[in-house]
């Protein structure tokens, strides 16, 4: 018969001093490397399954619909432009701290996609659903999602 229970109550303690040095790179990938290079040069990369003809944003690699490979010629410029399609206010941050300056995150269906896309909203006070936006970038881009400010008033 299997015990049920183990009494770890008087079972002896061990530590163990010392570090486990984890070393990795992270990888966007293929897809993820066109679509911040493109943020970086303030551009929208998407890319369009030949299959189905559905446009993504971010790009994909495979279509999520029919499982197409998306490659290389699938790749294209989209504008810079959307339609806000979800918006929500933020009042704490991440660690349940109340923000001073609340701000806005939109659910943003960019021009040409098919896809939706959650970025911050930014310079409008009382952003509406199928409010037309545009893009607005950081001086200073790096090839990262916050080379993106946000989108704004169109
Ligand atoms: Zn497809």
């Amino acid at each position: 018969m299997l015990p049920t229970r183990r009494n770890i109550k008087n079972a002896p303690t061990t530590s163990v001093k010392g570090g486990f040095p984890v070393y990795y790179h992270y990888t966007v990938g293929i897809s993820g490397e066109k679509f911040f290079y493109g943020l970086k040069d303030k551009k929208f990369i998407g890319n369009t399954c030949e299959a189905c003809d559905f446009t993504y944003f971010p790009p994909k690699m495979f279509c999520e619909d029919c499982f197409n490979e998306l490659g290389d010629d699938t790749y294209k410029e989209l504008k810079l432009e959307g339609t806000i399609v979800g918006v929500s206010k933020v009042f704490f941050d991440f660690r349940g701290q109340k923000l001073v300056e609340p701000y806005h995150m939109g659910l943003i269906k960019v021009e040409g996609s098919n896809t939706t896309f959650f970025h911050k909203i930014v310079d409008i006070e009382n952003p509406e659903i199928d409010q037309k936006v545009k893009a607005k970038w950081n001086e200073d881009r790096a090839g990262s999602i916050f080379d993106l400010e946000g989108f704004t008033s169109s």
